[in-house]
Protein backbone atom coordinates (compact mmCIF):
# COMPACT_ATOMS: atom_id res chain seq x y z
CA UNK A 1 0.00 0.00 0.00
CA UNK A 2 1.37 3.38 -0.65
CA UNK A 3 2.55 5.62 2.31
CA UNK A 4 -0.40 7.90 1.81
CA UNK A 5 -3.18 5.58 1.30
CA UNK A 6 -2.10 4.17 4.44
CA UNK A 7 -1.72 6.83 6.17
CA UNK A 8 -5.86 7.98 5.06
CA UNK A 9 -6.98 4.72 5.58
CA UNK A 10 -6.81 5.06 9.95
CA UNK A 11 -6.53 7.54 12.45
CA UNK A 12 -3.62 8.91 13.76
CA UNK A 13 -3.16 8.49 16.57
CA UNK A 14 -0.52 10.56 19.29
CA UNK A 15 -0.86 8.01 22.68
CA UNK A 16 1.35 10.68 24.69
CA UNK A 17 0.40 14.51 24.35
CA UNK A 18 0.96 16.76 27.42
CA UNK A 19 -0.90 19.70 26.66
CA UNK A 20 -3.78 19.67 29.11
CA UNK A 21 -1.10 20.13 32.11
CA UNK A 22 0.55 22.82 30.90
CA UNK A 23 -2.81 24.60 30.42
CA UNK A 24 -3.57 24.36 33.69
CA UNK A 25 0.06 25.88 34.73
CA UNK A 26 0.31 28.16 32.31
CA UNK A 27 -2.80 29.84 30.76
CA UNK A 28 -4.28 30.28 34.30
CA UNK A 29 -6.73 27.66 33.53
CA UNK A 30 -8.81 29.34 30.09
CA UNK A 31 -9.95 27.17 27.86
CA UNK A 32 -7.62 27.86 24.90
CA UNK A 33 -6.25 24.39 23.32
CA UNK A 34 -2.38 24.99 23.42
CA UNK A 35 0.03 27.47 25.57
CA UNK A 36 1.79 30.70 24.06
CA UNK A 37 5.28 28.58 23.00
CA UNK A 38 4.26 25.42 23.21
CA UNK A 39 4.56 22.79 20.85
CA UNK A 40 0.54 21.49 20.01
CA UNK A 41 -2.21 23.91 19.02
CA UNK A 42 -5.79 23.15 17.13
CA UNK A 43 -4.16 24.86 14.33
CA UNK A 44 -1.07 22.33 14.45
CA UNK A 45 -3.21 19.15 15.46
CA UNK A 46 -5.12 19.94 11.99
CA UNK A 47 -2.43 20.80 10.27
CA UNK A 48 -0.29 17.90 11.20
CA UNK A 49 -3.12 15.34 10.54
CA UNK A 50 -3.60 13.62 13.69
CA UNK A 51 -6.99 12.40 14.61
CA UNK A 52 -6.64 10.73 17.84
CA UNK A 53 -4.78 12.39 21.14
CA UNK A 54 -4.45 10.25 24.38
CA UNK A 55 -4.67 13.99 26.48
CA UNK A 56 -2.66 12.81 29.57
CA UNK A 57 -3.32 14.55 33.41
CA UNK A 58 -0.19 14.54 33.90
CA UNK A 59 0.46 14.02 38.14
CA UNK A 60 3.34 15.18 39.77
CA UNK A 61 4.90 12.73 42.53
CA UNK A 62 3.43 13.06 45.98
CA UNK A 63 3.89 15.80 48.94
CA UNK A 64 2.33 16.19 51.77
CA UNK A 65 1.09 19.22 50.33
CA UNK A 66 -1.17 18.07 47.71
CA UNK A 67 -3.90 15.93 46.54
CA UNK A 68 -3.20 14.27 43.02
CA UNK A 69 -6.66 13.09 42.89
CA UNK A 70 -7.91 16.48 43.63
CA UNK A 71 -4.91 17.52 40.91
CA UNK A 72 -6.18 14.96 38.39
CA UNK A 73 -9.81 16.53 38.92
CA UNK A 74 -8.72 20.07 38.14
CA UNK A 75 -7.20 19.03 34.48
CA UNK A 76 -10.07 16.40 34.15
CA UNK A 77 -12.59 19.58 34.48
CA UNK A 78 -10.05 21.97 32.13
CA UNK A 79 -10.52 19.28 29.38
CA UNK A 80 -14.67 19.08 29.69
CA UNK A 81 -14.91 22.62 29.54
CA UNK A 82 -12.24 22.94 26.72
CA UNK A 83 -14.35 20.64 24.76
CA UNK A 84 -17.09 22.49 25.60
CA UNK A 85 -15.91 25.29 23.70
CA UNK A 86 -14.54 23.79 21.05
CA UNK A 87 -17.07 21.01 20.18
CA UNK A 88 -17.56 21.13 16.36
CA UNK A 89 -13.43 20.13 17.13
CA UNK A 90 -12.67 18.29 19.95
CA UNK A 91 -14.41 15.09 20.97
CA UNK A 92 -13.77 13.48 24.48
CA UNK A 93 -14.06 9.34 23.62
CA UNK A 94 -14.21 6.35 25.65
CA UNK A 95 -14.32 3.41 23.22
CA UNK A 96 -13.30 2.44 19.74
CA UNK A 97 -17.06 3.43 18.76
CA UNK A 98 -17.01 7.12 20.00
CA UNK A 99 -13.55 7.26 18.43
CA UNK A 100 -14.65 6.39 14.85
CA UNK A 101 -17.99 8.57 15.15
CA UNK A 102 -15.72 11.69 16.53
CA UNK A 103 -13.11 10.83 13.45
CA UNK A 104 -16.18 10.85 10.79
CA UNK A 105 -17.48 13.92 12.47
CA UNK A 106 -13.60 15.22 11.42
CA UNK A 107 -13.16 15.97 15.05
CA UNK A 108 -10.37 15.08 17.16
CA UNK A 109 -10.92 12.48 19.49
CA UNK A 110 -9.65 12.91 23.07
CA UNK A 111 -8.88 9.85 25.15
CA UNK A 112 -8.65 10.69 28.64
CA UNK A 113 -5.46 8.99 30.51
CA UNK A 114 -3.45 9.51 33.29
CA UNK A 115 0.35 10.09 33.74
CA UNK A 116 1.07 8.64 37.41
CA UNK A 117 -1.12 5.69 39.57
CA UNK A 118 -0.38 8.20 42.77
CA UNK A 119 -3.49 9.63 41.65
CA UNK A 120 -5.36 6.58 43.63
CA UNK A 121 -4.13 7.63 46.45
CA UNK A 122 -3.52 4.00 47.88
CA UNK A 123 -7.44 3.37 47.39
CA UNK A 124 -8.16 0.75 44.66
CA UNK A 125 -11.67 1.64 44.58
CA UNK A 126 -10.70 5.00 42.87
CA UNK A 127 -9.62 3.31 39.99
CA UNK A 128 -13.75 2.23 39.45
CA UNK A 129 -14.82 5.59 39.73
CA UNK A 130 -11.72 7.14 37.04
CA UNK A 131 -12.89 4.23 34.40
CA UNK A 132 -16.28 5.32 35.07
CA UNK A 133 -15.11 8.83 34.16
CA UNK A 134 -13.82 8.03 31.21
CA UNK A 135 -10.05 7.40 31.93
CA UNK A 136 -9.11 4.46 29.79
CA UNK A 137 -5.03 4.52 30.58
CA UNK A 138 -2.99 5.26 33.37
CA UNK A 139 1.16 5.47 33.29
CA UNK A 140 1.28 3.48 36.84
CA UNK A 141 4.06 5.66 38.47
CA UNK A 142 6.08 9.12 36.85
CA UNK A 143 9.59 8.98 38.39
CA UNK A 144 10.03 8.55 41.52
CA UNK A 145 7.91 5.97 44.25
CA UNK A 146 4.15 5.85 44.61
CA UNK A 147 2.12 2.88 46.06
CA UNK A 148 2.24 0.73 43.49
CA UNK A 149 5.91 0.80 42.10
CA UNK A 150 9.12 2.70 41.12
CA UNK A 151 9.94 5.29 38.15
CA UNK A 152 13.28 5.12 36.69
CA UNK A 153 14.56 7.80 38.60
CA UNK A 154 14.09 6.13 42.41
CA UNK A 155 17.13 5.52 43.85
CA UNK A 156 16.07 4.66 47.66
CA UNK A 157 18.14 1.57 48.35
CA UNK A 158 15.81 -1.29 48.20
CA UNK A 159 13.68 0.10 45.37
CA UNK A 160 12.40 -2.88 43.97
CA UNK A 161 9.18 -3.77 41.43
CA UNK A 162 5.81 -3.28 41.98
CA UNK A 163 4.21 -3.70 45.74
CA UNK A 164 1.04 -5.99 46.73
CA UNK A 165 -1.28 -2.86 46.06
CA UNK A 166 0.55 -2.36 42.28
CA UNK A 167 -0.35 -5.96 41.53
CA UNK A 168 -4.03 -5.50 42.37
CA UNK A 169 -4.23 -2.27 40.39
CA UNK A 170 -2.80 -3.97 37.51
CA UNK A 171 -5.56 -6.59 37.80
CA UNK A 172 -7.96 -4.35 38.59
CA UNK A 173 -7.02 -2.46 35.66
CA UNK A 174 -7.58 -6.06 33.44
CA UNK A 175 -10.65 -6.28 34.97
CA UNK A 176 -12.28 -2.23 34.18
CA UNK A 177 -10.34 -3.18 30.89
CA UNK A 178 -8.24 -0.04 31.02
CA UNK A 179 -4.61 0.09 29.66
CA UNK A 180 -1.48 -0.97 31.58
CA UNK A 181 0.98 1.91 30.89
CA UNK A 182 4.91 1.18 31.44
CA UNK A 183 6.62 4.32 30.37
CA UNK A 184 8.06 5.43 33.15
CA UNK A 185 8.67 2.05 35.51
CA UNK A 186 11.94 0.87 36.40
CA UNK A 187 13.30 -2.44 35.19
CA UNK A 188 11.92 -4.76 38.13
CA UNK A 189 8.38 -2.91 38.00
CA UNK A 190 8.28 -3.57 34.37
CA UNK A 191 9.09 -7.31 34.32
CA UNK A 192 5.95 -7.59 37.58
CA UNK A 193 3.57 -5.92 34.65
CA UNK A 194 4.99 -8.37 32.29
CA UNK A 195 3.89 -11.60 34.91
CA UNK A 196 0.71 -9.63 36.20
CA UNK A 197 -0.38 -8.39 33.32
CA UNK A 198 -3.74 -10.02 31.37
CA UNK A 199 -3.20 -9.34 28.11
CA UNK A 200 -1.58 -6.70 25.67
CA UNK A 201 0.22 -3.64 28.41
CA UNK A 202 1.59 -0.20 26.48
CA UNK A 203 4.38 1.53 26.85
CA UNK A 204 3.37 4.94 25.45
CA UNK A 205 5.98 7.25 25.03
CA UNK A 206 9.48 4.81 24.92
CA UNK A 207 12.06 4.09 22.17
CA UNK A 208 14.78 1.90 22.06
CA UNK A 209 17.14 1.59 24.54
CA UNK A 210 19.62 0.03 22.39
CA UNK A 211 19.43 2.98 19.69
CA UNK A 212 19.72 5.99 22.92
CA UNK A 213 20.77 4.76 26.71
CA UNK A 214 17.88 7.41 28.28
CA UNK A 215 16.75 4.88 31.03
CA UNK A 216 13.66 5.68 29.90
CA UNK A 217 13.51 4.17 26.71
CA UNK A 218 12.91 -0.05 26.51
CA UNK A 219 15.96 -3.08 26.15
CA UNK A 220 15.26 -5.13 23.59
CA UNK A 221 14.44 -7.96 25.83
CA UNK A 222 11.44 -5.74 27.00
CA UNK A 223 10.23 -4.81 23.85
CA UNK A 224 10.51 -8.79 23.17
CA UNK A 225 8.21 -9.33 26.17
CA UNK A 226 5.95 -6.03 25.59
CA UNK A 227 5.39 -7.40 22.18
CA UNK A 228 4.94 -11.18 23.10
CA UNK A 229 1.89 -9.99 25.54
CA UNK A 230 0.64 -8.27 22.21
CA UNK A 231 1.28 -4.63 23.02
CA UNK A 232 2.49 -1.00 21.49
CA UNK A 233 5.71 0.87 22.40
CA UNK A 234 5.14 4.52 21.21
CA UNK A 235 7.53 6.20 19.62
CA UNK A 236 9.01 9.63 21.67
CA UNK A 237 10.16 12.42 19.97
CA UNK A 238 11.76 13.80 22.57
CA UNK A 239 15.62 14.82 21.71
CA UNK A 240 16.64 13.47 24.58
CA UNK A 241 15.01 9.83 24.18
CA UNK A 242 15.99 10.02 20.36
CA UNK A 243 19.65 10.51 20.45
CA UNK A 244 22.42 10.46 23.00
CA UNK A 245 23.56 13.46 21.34
CA UNK A 246 20.43 15.44 21.77
CA UNK A 247 21.32 17.76 18.89
CA UNK A 248 21.56 15.24 16.36
CA UNK A 249 18.22 13.78 16.63
CA UNK A 250 15.73 14.35 14.02
CA UNK A 251 13.00 12.40 12.41
CA UNK A 252 14.72 10.02 10.32
CA UNK A 253 16.35 9.03 13.48
CA UNK A 254 12.80 8.49 15.24
CA UNK A 255 12.34 6.48 11.91
CA UNK A 256 16.01 4.05 13.29
CA UNK A 257 14.14 3.17 16.43
CA UNK A 258 10.95 2.42 14.35
CA UNK A 259 13.16 -0.08 12.04
CA UNK A 260 15.00 -1.71 15.06
CA UNK A 261 12.04 -2.25 16.50
CA UNK A 262 10.06 -3.67 13.58
CA UNK A 263 12.98 -6.03 12.84
CA UNK A 264 12.97 -7.42 16.15
CA UNK A 265 8.78 -7.86 16.62
CA UNK A 266 7.71 -6.58 13.72
CA UNK A 267 5.88 -3.39 13.14
CA UNK A 268 2.41 -4.33 14.54
CA UNK A 269 4.28 -3.27 18.14
CA UNK A 270 5.09 0.34 17.20
CA UNK A 271 2.90 3.31 17.57
CA UNK A 272 3.36 7.16 18.30
CA UNK A 273 3.86 9.05 21.45
CA UNK A 274 5.43 12.33 21.13
CA UNK A 275 5.49 13.86 24.74
CA UNK A 276 4.40 16.73 23.16
CA UNK A 277 4.40 19.79 25.65
CA UNK A 278 5.91 17.01 28.28
CA UNK A 279 9.05 18.46 28.04
CA UNK A 280 10.78 21.94 26.57
CA UNK A 281 13.84 20.32 25.06
CA UNK A 282 12.33 20.72 21.40
CA UNK A 283 11.08 23.38 18.79
CA UNK A 284 7.70 23.81 18.34
CA UNK A 285 6.72 24.18 14.75
CA UNK A 286 7.11 21.14 13.51
CA UNK A 287 5.34 19.39 16.30
CA UNK A 288 2.61 17.18 15.21
CA UNK A 289 3.59 17.21 11.03
CA UNK A 290 5.96 14.45 11.98
CA UNK A 291 3.63 11.89 13.30
CA UNK A 292 1.97 11.07 9.99
CA UNK A 293 5.25 11.94 8.45
CA UNK A 294 7.16 9.21 10.33
CA UNK A 295 4.66 6.84 9.26
CA UNK A 296 5.07 7.67 5.42
CA UNK A 297 8.75 7.49 6.38
CA UNK A 298 8.43 4.24 8.04
CA UNK A 299 6.34 2.99 5.32
CA UNK A 300 8.87 4.28 2.43
CA UNK A 301 11.48 2.60 3.96
CA UNK A 302 10.70 -0.51 3.58
CA UNK A 303 10.33 -2.45 6.98
CA UNK A 304 7.50 -4.40 7.23
CA UNK A 305 4.17 -1.97 7.72
CA UNK A 306 1.62 -2.93 10.52
CA UNK A 307 -1.88 -3.35 9.48
CA UNK A 308 -2.30 -0.30 10.58
CA UNK A 309 0.53 1.40 9.51
CA UNK A 310 2.20 2.27 12.94
CA UNK A 311 0.47 5.55 13.31
CA UNK A 312 -2.84 3.62 14.51
CA UNK A 313 -1.10 -0.08 15.58
CA UNK A 314 -2.44 1.70 19.55
CA UNK A 315 -5.78 1.76 18.39
CA UNK A 316 -6.00 -1.64 17.45
CA UNK A 317 -4.59 -2.34 21.13
CA UNK A 318 -7.00 0.17 21.98
CA UNK A 319 -9.96 -1.77 20.67
CA UNK A 320 -8.85 -4.88 22.04
CA UNK A 321 -8.62 -4.17 25.57
CA UNK A 322 -10.96 -1.30 26.14
CA UNK A 323 -14.12 -2.17 23.66
ZN1 LIG B 1 6.29 10.97 30.75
Amino acid sequence: MKPDNLLASVPVLDAHIDTLTKMLYFNEGKTVYGIPGGHVNLDRIRKGGVNVIFQVHWLRDRNSFYSPLQECFKQYRLMLRTVERYADRLAVTTSSREITAAHKAGKVALVPVIENGVVLEGNIDNLEILHRLGFREIGLVWQGRNEIGNGNFEKNPGVGGLSDFGIRVVREMNRLRMLVDVSHLNEDGFWDVAEHCEGPFIATHSNARELCRNNRNLWDDQIVALAEAGGVVGMNFAPHFVDDDPKKASLSRVVDHVCHIANLVGARHIGIGTDYDGTRRRRGPAALRGVPETGSRVAEAGPPTGDHGIVGELLRVFKQVCG
